[in-house]
């Protein structure tokens, strides 16, 4: 989960972090009210947006008047950002921080990183920040300073030393920056962050050391004992469907392939998404319902999966170890009665009460098509999609059209049932 640079610095101030004077506005009325409360000549007007390099794509405006201020917010305030991040449809400014313009007389970078392999969090710095880091970093990669942190004792004031020094700061401005290091590194760890970036970090022409612009990332799997960062989240800034599906405890990526995958587990959605691609078709989603999917659940996994316009087929891959492949079949059985599914459905269940699942999707009379293993259901995905070529006009908004009769070529009305010859469960 990311957050705005505003909620971000707001964190981190609470850690001894020191940022500029600001406030974050809605309004252009408010953005001169902030410019006002904050006092001072200059100040500058940033877009928030959950992306970097926003200063390249002209989001962050200097203003010497409150009537810049007033400019800066009504020309950002409710138009959409396109920065090198954020991919060709950009993302929607609905809030501004306005800040007081520092004058700055050193730009530096520090980042704080899970490293993974090592397990360990490393902090990373380097002595020319700003918005050419990333260029600065492949040009000279030797200049990149790390300290990693030894998780039991946590950052030392004598790592925070070395990295201040090794960025070239002179000692008035090595314990403010070491300060800003352990401030930045118990946000961190307190507050269950991935990634905690601070890009620039400052040096102002009178020596003052301070974070310019913080970006912060946070592990998806902690927020449900981090309320107050939970509250920061910004749907605006998610992808749409990705944000439905996390309402609903569903893992959803989009993808461009237009099989739909509604599966439960991770490790098997993965799998899945391979074979379909074996047998020559493309995924449009992964989704993963988890292990106790409920008919609720796989109803909205089903909406989901349908919002995407592209989807010409679905495959249900259900693998039943503390869930009931009983349970899950009625679950499909009456998702698919709440939401009209109107491309071909494959399902493949296995595991606990399989035959009792495939009875019941049997006797539901609503045109399934079953598999036994995987690869089969893969095969009959991928078949079933190629024989209803892909027609934009036919494919209805979801839940408020009658799915259609199955064309003949799929095997009419009524369960196709596999071959129980068929190899096993994969
Ligand atoms: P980003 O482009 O999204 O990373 O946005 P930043 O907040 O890092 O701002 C980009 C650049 O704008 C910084 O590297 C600075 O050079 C400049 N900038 C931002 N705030 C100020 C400020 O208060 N004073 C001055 N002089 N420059 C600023
Ligand atoms: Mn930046």
């Amino acid at each position: 989960m990311d957050i705005h640079e505003y909620q971000a610095k707001e964190l981190l101030a609470g850690f001894g972090v020191r940022v500029p004077k600001g406030g974050v506005a809605y309004s252009a009325d408010q953005a001169v009210y902030r410019a006002t409360e904050i006092g001072g000549s200059r100040w500058v007007v940033k877009a928030q947006i959950h992306s970097g390099a926003r200063g390249k794509a002209g989001g962050i405006k200097l203003c010497a008047s409150d009537v810049d201020v007033r400019r800066a917010a009504k020309e950002l305030l409710g138009t959409t950002l396109v920065t090198m991040q954020t991919g060709p449809d950009g993302l929607p400014v609905h809030r501004v921080l306005v800040e007081e313009a520092l004058p700055i007389a050193r730009e530096l970078y520090v980042g704080l990183v899970l490293d993974r392999k090592r397990e360990r969090i490393v902090v990373v710095a380097h002595p020319h920040g700003g918005m050419e880091i990333e260029e600065i970093a492949q040009r000279e990669p030797e200049a990149i300073l790390r300290e990693v942190v030894e998780p039991a004792v946590g950052m030392q004031a004598f790592q925070a030393r070395e990295l201040a020094f090794g960025l070239g700061l002179a000692p008035p401005q090595v314990s403010q920056a070491v300060a800003i290091l352990l401030g930045a590194y118990r946000a961190f760890r307190e507050l269950d962050a991935t990634m905690v970036e601070v890009n620039p970090l400052v040096v102002t022409a009178d020596g003052q050391v301070l974070a310019l612009d913080v970006k912060m990332s946070f592990d998806d799997n902690a927020m449900f004992r981090r309320p107050n960062v939970v509250e920061l989240r910004d749907y605006a800034q998610e992808d749409p469907r990705e944000a439905e599906a996390a309402e609903h405890g569903l893992n959803y990526v989009a993808l461009d392939g237009d099989i739909g995958c509604i599966i439960n587990g991770a490790g098997l959605a993965m799998a899945t998404m391979d074979m379909i691609k074996h047998a020559g078709g493309e995924p449009a989603n992964f989704l993963d319902i988890g292990g106790g999917a409920s008919p609720d659940r796989v109803a909205a996994a089903f909406r989901l999966v349908l919002s995407d316009k592209n989807v010409r087929a679905i495959l249900v891959n259900v693998f039943a170890g503390i869930n009931r492949c009983d349970w899950v079949a009625q679950g499909v059985v009456q998702a698919v009665r709440a939401v009209q599914v109107p491309v071909p459905l494959v399902v493949r269940l296995a595991g606990t009460n399989v035959e009792e699942g495939r009875r019941i999707l049997s006797e539901s009379g609503l045109p399934i098509i079953t598999a036994d293993a995987l690869a089969e259901a893969a095969d009959r995905v991928v078949g079933a999609r190629r024989s209803s070529p892909p027609d934009p006009l036919s494919v209805p908004e979801r839940g408020n059209v009658q799915s259609p009769p199955s064309p003949a070529g799929r095997g009419g009305q009524g369960v196709r049932t596999s071959n129980a010859n068929a190899p096993g469960p994969v």
